[in-house]
């Protein structure tokens, strides 16, 4: 399988625009850690991709958390004296301080102003906050419309609902060859948040579709949950499933111009570690790779000491360190069509790497075989030949059965697929067997590191 190659057949403004367009058509839904929002753009998902969704009601205890009570809003706004809106949640849902209680009451700009949420530094942006965990209600407004408030009595209403029901989340499932699983996790909590929100799941939903129905070597999870609490919910629901999970990635905010950040797992050299590492250099994109933390986004909970999973995350700026994030200005022009066209592009790559890494052995070990006399030797002095070149005599050395195609990419210095195009050339010649990697219960042997003997000839 080939994913890039794919999708470099669409310009990156085509593919762009289309990952841009699902992004703008769920830009508007109010969504939270539960509720309708979550249910309207898991159906969004659902329209494009197998998924299957579950409800899990207000009150289960996962791990030392409770699924809190569920939240709905149809409705909210401050009225000043004359019956204008002067702060609108049909305007803007980012206006409402997200899981506030009910409230419709007349008060004082005094018993009002503690309510109010502005950032002062950026005075026409509205900010972004919640209060999932403690009972309270409150309004986010830009600075220079607080500004603007007058001494006078002011009508509050927030029409919300904090009821008994159930936390929302969506999984795709892709069977491959193998029951070993990539985990492709993305929060969909955040309400008209487009970098922080919508780049991941847009992404995500779009790899999802590429990869449903084709012949895998393994099997794939995308979750689509609510922050911390779903990854939290869905772990303590799923917790002898993950052992299954071999390599696993946390999208967000991968839509913004930015070069790429790429969070390592707990153990910081899992081989998606590595393999994230190849397809960032191969990339040609600017990036950085970065230790693991234990503060960020669900890679949190999966990389918590219990489970320790081999999970990293994706972004491109990294959270919490530009000033548009949780704020107003995360909007659908900070998403730019032809970044989040790269990071699907990344995404895309990575898949090829884990679906194709392996390991081979050298059938002609001693000393280097005659390559001229089989056509795979040519002098010319041409780079992209000597390159080739390269790759072969690379291939050759450290196919031995315990270095894998990433593992001679990295020593080398050559692209991945580079390694890979020439390992095929070399099985087709019969220098090079792959090594059996299906063992028992339909796990990949190889990915633990236990070396079978050849079986195969090319
Ligand atoms: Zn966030």
């Amino acid at each position: 399988m080939r994913l890039l190659k794919e999708l470099e057949q669409k310009t990156a403004m085509e593919l762009g625009e289309e990952l841009h367009r699902f992004a703008a058509n769920l830009s508007l839904i109010c969504r939270s850690i539960t509720g309708d929002g979550l249910r309207q753009t898991l159906a969004a998902i659902q329209s494009r991709i197998p998924l299957e969704i579950s409800e899990v009601p207000t009150g289960t205890q996962v791990f030392d958390w409770t699924v809190p009570k569920e939240w709905n809003i149809r409705d909210a706004y401050i009225k000043d004296a004359s019956g204008k809106r002067i702060v609108d949640f049909q305007t803007c849902n980012l206006h409402v301080l997200n899981y506030s209680t009910p409230i419709h009451t007349t008060m004082s700009l005094r018993e009002l102003w503690p309510r109010l949420f502005t950032i002062p530094e950026r005075p026409e942006w509205i900010p972004y906050r919640t209060s999932y965990y403690q009972e309270s209600w409150g309004f986010c407004l830009s600075h220079n419309q607080m500004q603007a408030l007058v001494e006078g009595e002011y009508e509050v209403c927030i029409d919300s609902t904090l009821t008994q029901g159930h936390l929302t989340y969506g999984e795709c499932y892709l069977a491959g060859r193998s029951t070993d699983e990539v985990l492709i996790s993305c929060h969909i909590c955040h309400p008209s948040l487009a970098n922080d929100n919508l780049s991941g799941l847009t992404v995500a939903t779009e790899l999802a579709e590429l990869l449903a129905g084709r012949d895998l070597r393994y099997s794939y999870r995308f979750l689509f949950i609510p922050g911390t609490i779903g990854a939290i919910t869905w772990l303590s629901r799923n917790c002898e499933n993950v052992r299954r999970i071999r390599h696993g990635l946390v999208l967000t905010g991968i839509g913004n111009e930015s070069g790429f950040h790429y969070k390592k797992s707990r153990s910081g050299n899992a081989e998606i570690d590595k393999a994230m590492a190849q397809v960032l250099r191969d990339s040609g994109a600017a990036y950085e790779l970065l230790e693991f933390s234990p503060y960020g986004y669900d890679e949190r909970q999966y990389c918590s000491p219990g489970f320790n999973l081999p999970v990293g995350c994706l972004m491109r700026t990294v959270w919490g360190t530009f000033p548009e994030y949780h704020t107003s200005a995360d909007n659908l022009d900070f998403i730019k069509p032809d970044r989040l066209a790269e990071s699907l592009r990344v995404c895309a790559s990575l898949v090829d790497v884990l679906e194709n890494n392996r390991r081979y052995r050298n059938l002609s070990p001693y000393c280097e075989p005659q390559l001229g006399k089989r056509g795979l030797y040519r002098s010319t002095g041409d780079q992209a030949i000597e390159a080739e070149i390269n790759a072969r005599l690379w291939l050759l050395n450290l196919s031995d059965g315990e270095h894998s195609l990433l593992a001679i990419a990295e020593r080398s210095g050559l692209s991945f697929e580079m390694i890979r195009d020439a390992a095929e050339v070399l099985r087709e010649n019969g220098l090079l067997a792959p090594v059996s990697e299906l063992g028992t219960n339909g796990s990949l042997d190889a990915a633990a590191g236990n070396i079978a003997e050849v079986t195969s000839r090319g």
